[in-house]
C-alpha cells in the first residue's frame, strides 16, 4: 500500500472528471423539457430556491425563445445564477419541489434550463444590468467568494465603489477551491467571477488577507462599511490518537490541492478512509476514487437515515465504487515508520435525539480495524475563531453573530454567508450577500 500521486493517465483524469450534469445539446432540447412546465401559480419551486428566482417566468422565456430575458430574470435575483445551475443540489431545492415529483413523472430539469440561459448569457458576455452612476461611497468587501461577489455586484449596481479584500490569488471562494471539480471547472469560476465584475465598480484586490496584510480597524476607517464574507476554515480535528501521522489528511486541503495544483500532483492512497457523510465527505471520496485509489471507504457514526449529505450525493459515491461503513466511529488511527496503516473504529448504536433532533450515537464498546493507508478528515469545518475573536467581534463558537440586519456587533461592519451559518450552499450564501448589500445600502442611505 503507497500514497502516490499521477497514478493515472491524462485520459483517464479527464473522463474521471468530466461534467456530471452535462448541457442541453441544443435549443429544441431545452424548449422540449422547458414546455413541460405547468407554470405553478404560487411556484413551489422559486419558494424552495434560497434566492427566490422566479422559475416559471424563467423558463417560459425560454420557450418563447427569450434566452436573453430568461438570464436577465435568473441573475437580478441570483448573480451566481450560472455557477448555482452547476452545484445547487437540486434534489432537496427547486427541483425537490416540483409538482411533478407527486405525479410519479420526473421535475423540471429546473437548473439544466437555467445553465442554459446563464450560459448563453455568459458566452455572450451580454450586460444586463447598468451601474448607476457612483454615489461617492466607499465599502470593502473581504472575500471573494459567493456571499462577497454577491455583495458586491448589487453595492455597484446602486453606484458603491466596492473593494474586495481576497486572501487567494483567485476570486470565487469554495466554487473554485472547494467544490468538486466534475461539478464546475476552474476557468469557469474564473469566467464566472469576471462576468460579475464586468458592471464596474469592484475592484479584487487578490493576495490581501484580513488579519495578516489589512485589519478590521484599518478598512473601517478607510471605508463608509464593510462586509465580511470569509466563510469557514479548515476541518474539524477528530482529536483521536495517530492524527499526526503521514496520510492522515483534512478534506479542505485534500480538495484545495485537487483544485488549485491539478489532478496528477495531487498524492492518493490505495486504501483510502474517509470520515464523516456530509457533503464534503461524498466529494472526498468520490474524488480520492476518480484519482485512482483502488479502496474508499465512508465511515459515518449514524444510520443512513440521519446522513447529513442527500440521497443523490450518496447514489454519486456509491456509483463511483466507495464503500460505507455505518454505525462506525474513528477511535484511533495506528501507523508504522510515522505513516498511517490502520483505523481502529468503534461499533455505535443509535441513542436518544440530541439537539439536532437526529438519535445520537452510542458507543457500544466493540471495535474493528480497516487497513488504510490514508485517512481524510470530513467531519465538519471550523470557523476561523482566532481572527474573528482578534477582530472583537461577537461570535459563537467563532460564528459571527449578526442582527436582523446583517449588522455585527461592530458600528458600520456586516456579514454574512458561511462565516455566519457555519456552512450551508453557494445559494444561501449568494442570498445572504443580496441581505446584506440591503443592510448596507439602507445604513448608507442620507
Ligand atoms: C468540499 C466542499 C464542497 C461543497 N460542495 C458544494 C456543492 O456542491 N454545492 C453547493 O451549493 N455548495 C457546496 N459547498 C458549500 C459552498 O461552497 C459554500 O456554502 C459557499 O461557497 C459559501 O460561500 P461564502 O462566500 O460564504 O464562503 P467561501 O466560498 O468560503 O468564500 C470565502 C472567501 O473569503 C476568502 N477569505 C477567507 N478568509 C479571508 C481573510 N482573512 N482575508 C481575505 N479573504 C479571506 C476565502 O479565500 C474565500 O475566497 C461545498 C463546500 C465544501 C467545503
Ligand atoms: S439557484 Fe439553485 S435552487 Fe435556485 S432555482 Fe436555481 S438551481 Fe434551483
Amino acid at each position: 500500500m503507497a500514497i502516490q500521486n499521477n497514478r493515472l493517465t491524462k485520459e483517464q483524469y479527464e473522463a474521471n472528471f468530466a461534467d456530471i450534469h452535462p448541457p442541453f445539446e441544443n435549443k429544441t432540447a431545452a424548449q422540449v423539457e422547458a414546455s413541460r412546465c405547468l407554470f405553478c401559480y404560487d411556484a413551489p419551486c422559486t419558494k424552495s430556491c434560497p434566492t427566490h428566482i422566479d422559475v416559471p417566468k424563467f423558463i417560459k422565456q425560454i420557450v418563447t425563445d427569450n434566452v436573453k430575458g430568461s438570464a436577465h430574470t435568473i441573475f437580478t435575483s441570483n448573480i451566481m445564477g450560472a455557477g448555482c445551475s452547476k452545484v445547487c443540489p437540486v434534489e432537496k431545492l427547486c427541483e425537490g419541489s416540483c409538482v411533478f415529483n407527486l405525479l410519479d413523472e420526473p421535475p423540471i430539469p429546473i437548473a439544466k434550463l437555467q445553465r442554459y440561459s446563464t450560459e448563453k448569457a455568459m458566452e455572450n458576455n451580454w450586460q444586463l444590468f447598468e451601474r448607476k452612476n457612483s454615489v461617492g461611497k466607499k465599502v470593502a468587501v473581504v472575500g471573494a467568494g459567493p456571499a462577497g461577489l454577491s455583495c458586491a455586484h448589487v453595492l455597484s449596481r446602486e453606484g458603491i465603489d466596492v473593494t474586495i479584500y481576497e486572501k487567494e490569488s483567485k476570486g470565487g471562494g469554495l466554487m473554485t477551491y472547494g467544490i468538486a471539480a466534475y461539478k464546475v471547472t476552474p476557468q469557469f469560476c474564473e469566467d464566472e467571477v469576471n462576468y460579475i465584475t464586468s458592471i464596474g465598480g469592484i475592484e479584487i484586490k487578490y493576495n490581501h488577507e484580513l488579519g495578516k496584510d489589512i485589519t478590521l480597524s484599518q478598512l473601517k476607517k478607510e471605508f463608509d462599511a464593510v462586509y465580511l464574507g470569509i466563510g469557514v476554515g479548515v476541518a474539524r480535528q477528530l482529536d483521536i490518537p495517530g492524527e499526526k501521522l503521514e496520510g492522515v489528511v483534512d478534506a479542505i486541503k485534500f480538495i484545495y490541492n485537487i483544485r488549485a495544483n491539478g489532478y496528477p500532483s495531487v498524492p492518493v492512497g490505495d486504501k483510502v478512509a474517509v470520515i464523516g457523510m456530509g457533503m464534503t465527505a461524498i466529494d472526498a471520496a468520490t474524488q480520492a476514487k476518480r484519482l485512482g485509489a483502488k479502496q474508499v471507504t465512508m465511515v459515518y457514526r449514524r444510520t443512513e437515515k440521519e446522513k447529513p449529505c442527500t440521497q443523490h450525493e450518496l447514489d454519486i459515491a456509491m456509483l463511483d465504487g466507495c464503500e460505507v461503513i455505518w454505525l462506525a466511529a474513528p477511535q484511533k488511527i495506528k501507523g508504522s515508520g510515522g505513516k498511517v496503516k490502520q483505523l481502529v473504529c468503534s461499533v455505535m448504536k443509535l441513542g436518544d435525539p440530541d439537539a439536532s433532533g437526529r438519535r445520537s450515537p452510542v458507543d457500544t464498546g466493540e471495535t474493528f480495524t480497516l487497513d488504510v493507508d490514508m485517512v481524510i478528515k470530513a467531519a465538519g469545518q471550523v470557523p476561523f475563531e482566532k481572527l474573528i475573536k482578534k477582530s472583537r467581534l461577537d461570535n459563537k463558537n467563532g460564528k459571527i453573530v449578526i442582527n436582523e440586519n446583517c449588522a455585527t456587533s461592530i458600528k458600520g461592519v456586516f456579514a454574512g454567508g458561511d462565516a455566519v451559518n457555519g456552512g450551508k450552499e453557494v445559494v444561501d450564501a449568494v442570498q445572504a450577500g443580496k441581505d446584506g448589500a440591503k443592510a448596507i445600502l439602507k445604513y448608507l442611505a442620507p
